[in-house]
């Protein structure tokens, strides 16, 4: 067959670019990346011989090699794994199949540091156009009969054609990829044996296939050890892991730039037995909440590679979590797809997730700064496992954090809530809404506040979803601030505000704004939580609070709509002078146009679009106008 030349697609024609042109800082990496991939493509040929034997009959050992030859500038990585076909070559190097980049792509060119980005995804096999001008890819499937060659200056395309016999000496008759990089000036230090020996020892130490710096050949003839120790690093003893070793691993499964914030590794036996290794990232992955996001925790069975991407081996609201878990338990020769209604595999995530949970709040104990990190970054992913996974609710609550009324920009547990609750509180409040200076300032909270009772303040809109499912914390009741008739009276004292007030006072005032703003509400009745602003709206008793509302129908979960309640707040001083007005004149149109004022004003405190806002505007103006005399 005749060499075909084919273009890279857009995607890759970009990532290109940016390689060439941000990653220039940090060249080793891309080492790393081609030791992962030969890695890998060993797991995969180990798992497809279970059922395949004949496949690696010949040559039952797997190994990476990489090699210089300093007079043609070229540095070689070669593996006998799974290798690819015309097709996999073409498809694999030629376009990227990972779901959301072309949000990536979006997200990046806004990015002030696209490196955070790209490291978080991952460049792969196309860093290598870091250090070489020109890359090679020689490849034969196993169990196939051809070899192939793809070729490419890394630019505007690739071609590709059977390769010649000869051409890719070691991989000759053989399965696996050989990559041979022609190197270009900036990347001359990797002609130097003493500095890519340094980079294989960095990135290789964990991978558990042996890693030669030297040809097959001379491996055949016995010379030469392996750089690393080839052993599986989750088997190891913790003891004798160091923290850069761990690092190194996590990298390696994440393609990430960032450090872990934490990790876990541990080995549970007992009526099931597994080996887990597992990462929280400090950087929140850029599609965390991309509904294509999968599950990218690795399962192994008994060292070998299994899949890492099998649903259900964690809860989505853990889909943060990297790492590896290697199971004593499961069979090997399932298929992948019946693995998933595996028992085995519930078992495992139910006691993964206990034992993730209970170092996240060892965590908030042991490093309180590191948790708030990690909070702000996965805290609304955390809290979908509130509706997701009753049986970790009490486990979640201890973790979950919130910001409150009794702490400045400071997150509070609800165990602190619980031992600050006023005597006779029987409630937990909270206010919800996507602003915290907003909810800070809403009237709602006022009469809270000067009582000295906490709210809660309910930031994300998973809040709204949550509370939905789940009515109490420890017998006490989430209640909406913004909701029903709240008397609070009862909890302390009355305030000044309300003792100067006679409430009936203001029943022809009340009788009037309510004949004035049926349309717009159900019901205006005297406030018990307002202090200092003369309104504010909020749910009726039996509807759904509001923000919830909002939030609902956003997501198409909620049909009704339901009209709020104004609140008025009797000992004001300009709700005292309208119920004078009121009271002498009930049909004065100041009177009127004061109402109408007040409720826009109500809607505005709240986030909620005025349904007339140049009626408003004029009103407004009207009213500035005649104030000014
Ligand atoms: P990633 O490894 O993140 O998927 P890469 O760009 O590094 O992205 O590689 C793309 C794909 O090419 C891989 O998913 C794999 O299918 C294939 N590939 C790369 N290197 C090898 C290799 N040495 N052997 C077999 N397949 C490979």
């Amino acid at each position: 067959m005749s060499t075909e030349t084919l273009n890279f697609n857009a995607d890759v024609s970009r990532l290109l670019d940016i390689v060439a042109n941000a990653l220039y800082t940090n060249h080793d990496v891309f080492l790393r990346e081609l030791i992962s991939n030969a890695a890998d493509a060993c797991d995969r040929l180990r798992y497809d011989a279970i059922q395949n034997p004949e496949l690696t009959k010949d040559n039952p050992d797997f190994r990476v090699h990489i090699y210089k030859d300093a007079d043609t500038r070229t540095l070689t990585v070669i593996d006998n794994g799974i290798g690819m076909d015309h097709d996999e070559l073409v498809d694999n190097l030629g376009t990227i199949a990972k779901s959301g980049t072309a949000t990536l792509m979006e997200q990046m060119k806004d990015e002030k540091d696209p490196l955070k980005l790209i490291g978080q995804f991952g460049v792969g096999f196309y860093a290598s156009y870091m250090v070489a001008d020109k890359v090679t890819v020689t490849s034969r499937k196993a169990g196939d009969n051809k070899t192939w060659a793809w070729e490419s200056d890394g630019r505007s395309g690739f071609t590709i054609r059977e390769a010649t016999k000869g051409e890719a000496k070691s991989l000759d008759g053989e399965r696996g990829t050989a990559i041979a990089l022609h190197i270009k000036d900036e990347g001359s230090e990797f002609l130097i044996d003493e500095k890519t020996k340094q980079t294989i020892e960095t990135y290789s130490d964990h991978i558990d296939v042996k890693i030669f710096q030297n040809t097959p050949e001379d491996t055949a003839k016995g010379e030469g050890k392996p750089v690393n120790s080839a052993s599986a690093i989750w088997m190891r003893p913790k003891n004798e892991i160091t923290k850069e070793q761990y690092t190194e691993f996590y990298k390696h499964i994440t393609h990430g730039f960032d450090e872990p914030l934490m990790t876990s590794h541990w080995r549970a036996e007992g009526k099931i037995e597994f080996n887990a290794l597992l990462f929280i990232p400090t950087l929140r992955p850029w599609d965390l909440y991309d509904p294509g996001r999968k599950n990218t925790m690795r399962l192994y069975v008994r060292r070998v590679f299994i899949s890492d991407d099998l649903e259900g081996l964690t809860y989505p609201w853990l889909r943060f979590v990297r790492g590896v878990i290697d199971s004593e338990d499961l069979p090997l020769n399932i298929s992948r797809e019946s693995l998933q209604f595996n028992p085995i595999i519930s078992r495992i995530r139910s006691s993964v997730t206990k034992h993730i949970l209970s170092d996240f709040d060892k965590l908030s104990r042991d490093d309180p700064p590191a948790f708030f990190t990690f909070w702000g970054q996965f805290g609304p992913a955390i809290k979908e496992g509130l509706y997701d996974a009753a049986e970790h609710r009490e486990a979640l609550f201890k973790i979950c954090r919130f910001f409150s009324t009794h702490a400045d920009d400071k997150f509070v547990s609800l165990e602190d809530y619980v031992s600050r609750m006023k005597e006779g509180q029987k409630d937990i409040y909270y206010i919800s809404g996507e602003n915290l200076d907003m909810l800070k300032n809403s009237p709602q909270i006022e009469g809270f506040k000067s009582r000295g009772l906490e709210v809660l303040f309910f930031t994300d809109t998973i809040d709204d979803f949550w509370l939905q499912q789940v009515q109490d914390y420890q017998g006490k009741t989430f209640k909406s601030v913004t909701k029903g008739d709240i008397d609070l009276t009862e909890d302390t004292t009355t305030t000044s505000a309300e003792k100067d007030t006679n409430d009936s006072s203001c029943n022809k005032l009340i009788e009037e704004l309510k004949t004035l703003l049926s349309d717009d509400i159900e019901d205006v009745r005297i406030s018990k939580r307002l202090t200092d602003s003369p309104v504010c709206l909020i749910a009726p008793d039996s509807g759904v609070d509001m923000h919830m509302e909002r939030v609902l129908k956003v997501h198409q979960k909620y049909q009704g709509s339901s009209k709020p309640v104004l609140e008025i707040n009797t000992g004001h001083a300009l709700i005292k002078k309208l119920a004078k007005l009121a009271e002498k004149e009930p049909a004065n149109d100041d009177m009127k146009e004061a109402g109408l004022l007040l409720l826009d004003q109500a809607r505005i405190i709240q986030g909620q679009p005025l349904s007339n806002p140049a009626a408003f505007a004029q009103r407004m103006a009207s009213f500035m106008e005649r104030g000014l005399g």
